[in-house]
């Protein structure tokens, strides 16, 4: 395959691909969202084929988790190589030299001072199960602040955690106790509607403002969840000083500062983990999705001396397969070798031209991002702010028809996440469809 660029040759989903999906409605399960009819059948860099031949540009990159594109040749490489050897032999009861270069080489990556270590595990949400049971094990402490908007994962304990939209918690609950959510530092959508900076960042002290006055003292909490960038709710740029507010709180009081990166790490912002654009050291550090370019693999990395447990206290059958780890080897050398630069010059142009196209469409009210981890916010009126929610799917989906793959997220926006190896040619390819959708939109 050697096209960079979009093309749709037959309707959507084509005729394999309505077979394939009249089957898996027949039996998967409803809970699946499906945001538009893609049957893929390969991919290479950025672009995706689907069972009828069609090809399209990936701006989603199989949400924010394929950061070294489609079948990348190293990638393959490493996988095929272990293959070869072997699948499994748990990494919680043997050894092998991947594994260990893996948690050696995540040890040097995390941007903390002195010493550190990692547990590995198959995803996201276990990631942050495992930081949950972490930081209350380390202080001996029971509650645990999160922030609403939030995603964090949907198995009980990673569920009480997030708060990105009702449906993903109702009628699941009740939820693990000892949880506190507050407002996070979406300035365009300020709860407490302030404004930058008059506001005194009072997002970031409503912990001691508001929780630590009225509800729970400082002692009880054991750690605080954060995602440097909103991620599911709505690819949101807090201010710096919120989350180097919050570092100064949480090591003030001995709590732990539990940074998800499972969406904005991986060089995604165009630095390894997003919370280094912010200058600011957490103690944990969470990264699943692109960590092993789309191999099931999770990371929880601490402090050394926070991962005080012993053995026995924590583990898993999987975690760590020695065929992620070795795609996830090859993943980390890429993105050091230029794909966290290329994020970086790529993303710029994206903002740059997607800021453009505001001028042009009142139904853009922002535009923001770090990298290639970019948000555009539509609303029905610049005024009022109204989310245009159902223009929103409806751009997604005609984007879709036009080749360009795109993801929502949070109430009205859409998120550009594409592979990491995005060329700036296909940036314009994609900001033109865009802006070819948007002008055909109807509000209201
Ligand atoms: N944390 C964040 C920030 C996420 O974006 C996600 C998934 O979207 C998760 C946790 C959960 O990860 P997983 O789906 O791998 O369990």
């Amino acid at each position: 395959m050697t096209l960079k660029f979009p093309e749709i040759k037959t309707e959507l989903p084509g005729k394999k691909g309505k077979r394939i999906i009249a089957k898996d409605s027949h039996y998967a399960s409803r809970s699946y969202i499906k945001e538009y009819p893609l049957v893929i059948e390969r991919g290479e860099g950025a672009i995706i084929e689907d069972v009828d031949g069609n090809r399209f540009l990936d701006f989603m990159a199989g949400i924010a988790v394929n950061i070294t594109g489609y079948s990348h040749p190293k990638e393959v490489e490493a996988v095929k190589r272990q293959s070869d050897k072997f699948f499994h032999i748990c990494s919680t009861d043997f050894y092998y030299e991947s594994f260990s270069n893996l948690v050696a080489q995540l040890a040097k990556m995390a941007p903390m001072s002195g010493e550190k270590s990692v547990f590995l595990n198959n995803s996201g949400t276990e990631a942050v199960e495992t930081a949950i049971k972490l930081s209350r094990y380390y202080t001996k402490r029971p509650s645990i602040i999160a922030f609403l908007g939030a995603f964090h994962g949907r198995t009980t304990g990673a569920l009480s955690l997030t708060s990105s939209k009702p449906k993903q918690r109702g009628f699941f609950g009740p939820f693990m106790p000892g949880v506190y959510h507050l407002p996070y530092g979406y300035c365009y959508r300020c709860s407490y509607n302030l404004k930058y900076d008059s506001c005194g960042i009072y997002c970031a002290e409503a912990i001691e403002k508001i929780l630590c006055k009225s509800l729970i003292s400082p002692e009880e909490i054991a750690s605080v969840f954060v995602e440097p960038i909103l991620g599911e709710g709505g690819y949101v740029v807090p201010p710096i000083e919120f989350h180097q507010r919050l570092r100064e709180y949480t090591r003030k009081h001995n709590m732990l500062l539990v940074v998800d990166e499972i969406q904005s790490g991986m060089g995604r912002t165009g630095k390894f983990l997003a919370i280094e654009n912010y200058n600011v050291e957490p103690d944990i550090v969470l990264l699943a999705k692109g960590l092993a370019s789309g191999l099931p693999l999770g990371a929880v990395i601490s402090k050394k001396k926070f991962m005080s447990w012993k053995p026995g206290t924590h583990g898993s059958t999987f975690g760590g397969n020695p065929v992620a780890c070795e795609a996830s080897l090859a993943t980390l050398n890429l993105i050091e070798e230029g794909l966290m630069r290329n994020a970086l010059k790529t993303g710029t142009r994206l903002i740059k031209k997607l800021k453009k196209l505001k001028e042009k469409f009142s139904i853009i009210g922002d535009v923001r991002g770090k990298g290639l981890m970019v948000g555009v916010e539509l609303v029905k009126d610049r005024k009022t702010r109204e989310p245009a929610t159902r223009e929103t799917q409806e751009i997604v989906r005609k984007a879709f028809k036009k080749g360009l793959l795109l993801l929502p997220c949070g109430e009205s926006v859409i998120r550009f996440s594409p592979p990491l190896i995005i060329s700036p040619e296909q940036v314009d390819v994609a900001v033109d469809i865009f802006s070819e959708v948007i002008k055909k939109i109807k509000r209201g």
